[in-house]
């Protein structure tokens, strides 16, 4: 999809904080994370909402998912995990290109469904980037 924003950065059209890639799965910081560690986890493949996500794409992001939550685990020593993804508009989905949403979470630290503030800077984000690789 030319004018889709994951399927750009999949590409590296647009640039991203890369956590992940393999041949079915492209893994990236959110720019506006609901908590430290915020990754979305989106499938090559270019479907709009998960219904419309062949089973077999499924099956390939999904590995992916698991991979990338086990290493925020690890990385951040984070206490639980959110698992999140949202089809429609009135679901909340902005984005429409199927994506989870990985969201790292902390015994004793509000678990709540809206960004963080202030919005992390990119150079913030590098440092994330970074400590979740090993780098
Ligand atoms: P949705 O609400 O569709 O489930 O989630 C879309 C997510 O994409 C949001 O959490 C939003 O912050 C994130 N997002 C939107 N534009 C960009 C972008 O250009 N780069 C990155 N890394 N994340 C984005
Ligand atoms: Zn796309």
């Amino acid at each position: 999809m030319d004018d889709c924003l994951f399927c750009k950065i999949i590409r590296g059209e647009i640039p991203s904080f890369k956590i992940f890639e393999d041949d079915h799965a492209y893994a990236f910081l959110d720019i506006n994370p609901f908590g430290r560690g915020h990754t979305l986890v989106v499938p090559k493949f270019h479907a709009d909402q998960l219904f419309r996500l062949p089973p077999e794409e499924l099956a390939g992001v999904m590995p992916a998912v698991q991979r990338v939550a086990t290493l925020l685990r690890n990385r951040l020593r984070c206490d639980g995990m959110a698992l999140m993804q949202l089809n429609g508009a009135c679901a909340g989905q902005t984005v429409n290109h199927v994506h989870f949403h990985l969201i790292p979470r902390y015994e004793g630290q509000p678990a709540g469904w809206q960004p963080l503030a202030p919005v992390p800077a990119a150079q913030e984000l590098a440092a994330l980037r970074d400590e979740i690789l090993g780098r």
